[in-house]
Order: structure tokens, then C-alpha cells, then sequence
């Protein structure tokens, strides 16, 4: 008999569309053979509104791709589509807030069916950037200086919010970048270079997220590399991204044409696996499972390795860095797709 996978998608996040995308690959690499032996993909679209949709509408918007941005009923968040109860095994493809954080992990925890991915912690402690840095500082991974700062001290009054600026210049210097904490595909994030900037930039951040962080800027090439696995984790070959514009932002991540990458990239082998070793000790630290993205900083001019990111539901669609790492490291988009549920189920059974 044939698993019923629950691929979970859409979700309330800047990164809804992006979903769409990764889900409308993994489903036709569920759908197609030798996986459709196996599986049955039962797909189940969250809107915008936060409200959990019926196969058949989810069917319909991979079938689309676009996003269902108005319903007819108001959602109920505790009332989910009847066919959740015939998951066997969940697959979340939901990417930042409400998905990527650990909320969706807590939920898919509590009703007691193996997901594919990070649990609770590894997903809630991947996303915040603050506390991601703490842990891979205690693992001993060499990242940038930052300096982390709430919303309520920046939006504080006149005497506070200048010290504020001027603790984050003597310590971290321009140019420097100011991220909301719990965001993903650049979203928020601002390189600046003034005081100016830096006032204006710590402001729109906090529109966005109660913590903030803000990171001394280093110029360096940008390299990632793919981690999959539960507890024996593999890193796959390392690639790079580059790009013309400032720095990596929301627009050439997703502007076909604005950004290229190279996998494997070209580096000393050397570096090459002090960033593989390195990942897999950040895929540890933070208790990841399944998979990740683990992303950095070579610094060429002084062969510094700095860890920035992990991300613990990266971009899964069939061109996405994360499955194109593994294409080139020898495992094929469907075997991935087929290998990440069967370390779900493993970690469930044990
Ligand atoms: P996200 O989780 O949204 O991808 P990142 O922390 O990866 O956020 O930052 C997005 C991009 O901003 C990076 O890929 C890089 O181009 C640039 N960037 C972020 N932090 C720094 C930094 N400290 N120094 C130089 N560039 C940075
Ligand atoms: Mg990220
Ligand atoms: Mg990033």
C-alpha cells in the first residue's frame, strides 16, 4: 500500500509564492515514477488568511501555480480539511514565518505523524537570527560581529535610541546591515553606510520584527552548501552565488537573470571542506534533521570562512540551490524528494 504524503504549502509569509514553486516540483517528482509506487501525494494549501484548503483546491493551485488570494469563507485555523487525518507522512515546503520557525513543526509534532525536516528547536532556533548566532558562536563557528537590538529600543525615546546608534557604530563601523531577525529571502534587510541610513533602515526593521540584528558587513564571495540527514548528516558539494547588484537582495533572488551560481564552486579543495565540515557542525548545533542550507562568507583577500545562515526549508524547486547541490553530488531531484521522507520516517520510528 502507498504512503499518503501531506505536502504543505502556501502559508502565511512573504515567501508564499516561493512555496508555490517548491511545491509544484515536489509534487511531480511525488507523482512521477519509480515515487508514485510508493506515494500518494495528498497536497493541502494554506492561504494567506491562514486557513488549511482541501486537496482539491490545493490541487488546483499547483496546477495553476498562482496564489488563491481571496476566499469566500473566513478561515478556521482549528478546523482542518477531513483528509489530515489520512496523512501518513507530512512534507512542509512552507518557507519563513508560520512554517519555517518551528509553529507548523509544533503542530505536525502534536498530531503525532512524521515530517520531513527540522523539529521544533532546529526550526525556531534556524530562524531567528539572534539566536542562531548565539549557538553557532558556543559550537565555535566564525561568523561576523553583530549587535542585537529589540524593537521597543529603537523605538524608544530620544535619549535611548542615538546611544543605540552610537553603541552599534563604534562597535560593527559601516558599511553594516541591519536584518529583522525572523525573516527570509532578504525581506527587511538594508546595507547602510550612514548615520542616516542606519536610523532610517533599524526603523524599517522593526516594522517587521520585534528583534533585530544588525551585522558588521564583510565583502566576500557567497557559498553554500546542502545538508542532508538525520543523525550522520552529509554535506554536499559547495556552490556559489554571484550577482551584480549591492548584495543579495529580494529582487535578484528572485529576478530571472540577476543572479548566477556555480556548482561546484570554484575554490581550493581545502576551503571547500572546511565549509562542508563547517555546515554539518552548524546542522548538528542547532539539532537540524533531514535538511538544510548552510550558507557563507569567503572572505578570498584573507581565506576566512564566516557562517551566515542556515536555512532549515530552503528553496525546493527543481532549479533551487539546495536540490541542484545534491543533482551534482549524485542524487537526483525524485531520489532526494524520496530520501528526505524515508529520514522522516526513520526519525519518527525511533
Ligand atoms: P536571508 O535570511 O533573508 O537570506 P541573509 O542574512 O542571508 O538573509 O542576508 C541576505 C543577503 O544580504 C546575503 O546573501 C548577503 O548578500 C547580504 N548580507 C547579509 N549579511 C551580510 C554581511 N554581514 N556582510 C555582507 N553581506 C551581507
Ligand atoms: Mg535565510
Ligand atoms: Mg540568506
Amino acid at each position: 500500500t502507498k504512503l499518503n504524503v501531506g505536502l504543505l504549502f502556501g502559508g502565511c509569509s512573504g515567501e508564499h509564492e516561493v512555496s508555490i514553486s517548491s511545491a509544484r516540483s515536489i509534487a511531480q517528482a511525488l507523482t512521477a515514477e519509480p515515487n508514485a509506487q510508493k506515494y500518494k501525494l495528498l497536497p493541502f494549501y494554506i492561504g494567506k488568511d491562514g486557513g488549511w484548503r482541501s486537496p482539491e483546491i490545493a490541487q488546483q493551485v499547483l496546477s495553476s501555480g498562482t496564489a488563491i488570494s481571496v476566499f469566500e469563507e473566513k478561515p478556521n485555523r482549528w478546523q482542518f480539511p477531513a483528509e489530515v487525518s489520512a496523512v501518513d507522512v507530512w512534507f512542509p515546503m512552507l518557507h519563513g514565518p508560520n512554517g519555517e520557525d518551528g509553529t507548523v513543526q509544533g503542530l505536525l509534532k502534536l498530531m503525532q505523524v512524521p515530517f520531513v525536516g527540522s523539529e521544533v528547536l532546529g526550526s525556531s532556533a534556524g530562524m531567528d537570527k539572534i539566536a542562531m548566532k548565539m549557538v553557532f558562536a558556543q559550537a565555535g563557528l566564525p561568523q561576523v560581529n553583530y549587535v542585537a537590538v529589540t524593537r521597543s529600543q529603537v523605538w524608544s525615546n530620544a535619549c535611548v535610541f542615538p546611544k543605540l546608534c552610537d553603541e552599534i557604530e563604534s562597535q560593527l563601523g559601516y558599511p553594516c546591515f541591519v536584518k529583522p531577525a525572523n525573516l527570509g529571502s532578504s525581506v527587511g534587510i538594508s546595507k547602510v553606510r550612514t548615520r542616516a541610513e542606519l536610523e532610517a533602515a533599524l526603523d524599517n526593521a522593526a516594522s517587521y520584527d520585534r528583534r533585530i540584528i544588525v551585522e558588521a558587513g564583510v565583502v566576500a564571495r557567497e557559498i553554500e552548501c546542502a545538508v542532508l540527514g538525520n543523525e550522520q548528516p552529509k554535506a554536499s558539494v559547495v556552490g556559489e552565488i554571484t550577482f551584480q547588484s549591492d548584495f543579495y537582495d529580494y529582487e535578484t533572488k528572485y529576478t530571472v537573470g540577476e543572479a548566477e551560481w556555480f556548482i561546484p564552486a570554484d575554490l581550493p579543495p581545502s576551503v571547500a571542506s572546511e565549509i562542508q565540515e563547517r555546515a554539518i557542525q552548524a546542522f548538528m548545533a542547532l539539532d537540524c534533521a533531514g535538511l538544510a542550507r548552510v550558507d557563507f562568507f569567503y572572505v578570498e583577500s584573507t581565506g576566512e570562512v564566516l557562517i551566515n545562515e542556515i536555512n532549515t526549508l530552503p528553496g525546493f524547486t527543481a532549479t533551487s540551490m539546495y536540490p541542484q547541490m545534491w543533482v551534482t553530488s549524485g542524487i537526483p531531484y525524485p531520489e532526494l524528494v524520496d530520501q528526505l521522507i524515508q529520514l522522516a520516517l526513520a526519525r519518527h520510528t525511533k
